[in-house]
C-alpha cells in the first residue's frame, strides 16, 4: 500500500484564494492589510525565505515592507524600529526573521512586538491565549499542520497524536493545537525512551525534528497519517542514496544543485503509512499560506472586525 500524499501547495493555494477575496473586500474598505518584516544583517536561508513572505504578499496584494538593518544592528536599534512599527496603522503584522545577530537580545526583541501584531505568534502572551484556547494569533507553521488534516478531512478528536519534538515554535503549539482539537497528545524528545514504540502508537505522527529521515518504518503504524515538518539538505551522496537511491527526479536534482531536501521522515515511510506530508511540498508552503492568514485576521482583530486580542 502506498500512502495518500497531502499537498500542501494545493492546499496553500486554496488557502491564498480564499484569502484573496477577504484581502480585496477590506482594501476596498480602507483597511488594507499590512506586513512588515524586518531581515536583520546577511544570512542567506532567512533573505530566501523573506523573498518568499514578500512576494506571497504581492501576490495577494497585502502591503509589505523590508527592513533590513546592518549585521552590527543593536538591540536598542531594533527595539526603536518595532516600537515604530508597533505605533503605525498601517502596519498589522510585524514578522522579526529569526536568527538575529549574535550580539542582539533576541527575546527581548520578540518581546517587544506588539501582541495584536505578532503573526509569528511567538508572543508569551499569544502562547496564553493558544492554551486558554482564547482568540489570538497562532504560530503559523503549527497552524498549517493543522490546517492539511482538517482540510484532508482527517479526523483528529478522539485519536491518538504523537508529536516527536517540543521546540517553541513547532513542537510545543502543535501538541496545544491537536489537544484542542481533542487528540489525545503525546509529547516526545531526545530523552523519550522507546521513541519507535511511542511512535507506533499514533494515529496522528508529526515529526518536528530537524533530523534528516529519522523516522523510520518502524516508528509508523500502518495506516497512520504522518506530517513531516522537517526540512534538511541533503549534500553526501551516501546520505543521499539511502533516502533516493533509484529516485530519478530526486537524482536530476541532486545532479544539477548538489544537494536535496528531506524531511525528519524517510521516504520509505510512504509505504506504510496511510497519508502523509511530502518534503519539499507539505508543511513548508502552509507555513507562508499561514502567515499570510495571521496578517489578516491581525488586521480585523486590530479594526475590531473579529474578537479582540
Ligand atoms: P528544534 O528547536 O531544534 O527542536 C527539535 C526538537 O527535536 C527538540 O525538542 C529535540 O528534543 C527533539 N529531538 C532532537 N533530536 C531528537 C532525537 N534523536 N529523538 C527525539 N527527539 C529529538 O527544531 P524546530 O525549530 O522545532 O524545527 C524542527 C524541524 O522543523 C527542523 O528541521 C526545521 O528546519 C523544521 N521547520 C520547518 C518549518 C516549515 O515551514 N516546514 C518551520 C519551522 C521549522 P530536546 O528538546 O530534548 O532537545
Amino acid at each position: 500500500m502506498s500512502a495518500l500524499i497531502l499537498n500542501g501547495n494545493k492546499i496553500a493555494a486554496e488557502i491564498r484564494s480564499e484569502l484573496a477575496a477577504e484581502v480585496k473586500a477590506l482594501t476596498a474598505a480602507g483597511q488594507r492589510p499590512g506586513l512588515a518584516v524586518i531581515l536583520a544583517g546577511h544570512n542567506p536561508a532567512s533573505e530566501i525565505y523573506v523573498r518568499g513572505k514578500v512576494q506571497s504578499c504581492e501576490e495577494l496584494d497585502i502591503f509589505s515592507e523590508k527592513h533590513t538593518p546592518l549585521d552590527t544592528v543593536t538591540t536598542g536599534e531594533l527595539l526603536r524600529l518595532v516600537d515604530d512599527l508597533n505605533h503605525r496603522d498601517d502596519i498589522d503584522g510585524i514578522l522579526v526573521q529569526l536568527p538575529l545577530p549574535p550580539q542582539v537580545d533576541a527575546k527581548k526583541v520578540l518581546m517587544a512586538v506588539h501582541l495584536a501584531k505578532d503573526v509569528d505568534g511567538f508572543h508569551p502572551m499569544n502562547v496564553g491565549f493558544l492554551s486558554t484556547q482564547r482568540p489570538g494569533l497562532v504560530p503559523c507553521t503549527p497552524a498549517g499542520v493543522i490546517e492539511i488534516l482538517n482540510r484532508s478531512k482527517i479526523p483528529i478528536a478522539g485519536r491518538e497524536a504523537v508529536v516527536v519534538g517540543r521546540s517553541d515554535i513547532v513542537g510545543k503549539p502543535v501538541a496545544m493545537l491537536l489537544t484542542n482539537a481533542n487528540a489525545t497528545v503525546t509529547i516526545c524528545h531526545s530523552k523519550t525512551h522507546d521513541l519507535p514504540g511511542v511512535c507506533r502508537r499514533a494515529d496522528i505522527l508529526v515529526a518536528a525534528i530537524g533530523r534528516a529521515g529519522m523516522v523510520t518504518r518502524d516508528f509508523v503504524k500502518p495506516g497512520a497519517t504522518v506530517l513531516d515538518v522537517g526540512i534538511n539538505k541533503v549534500t553526501d551522496r551516501a546520505e543521499f542514496d539511502r533516502f533516493f537511491k533509484g529516485n530519478e527526479k530526486r537524482e536530476e536534482t541532486f545532479a544539477s544543485k548538489g544537494s536535496t531536501l528531506v524531511g525528519d521522515v524517510h521516504p520509505e515511510v510512504a509505504e506504510v503509512a496511510g497519508a502523509i506530508t511530502p518534503v519539499p511540498g507539505g508543511v513548508g508552503p502552509l507555513t507562508i499560506a499561514m502567515l499570510m492568514v495571521n496578517t489578516v485576521k491581525a488586521a480585523r482583530m486590530r479594526r475590531g472586525t473579529l474578537a479582540p486580542v
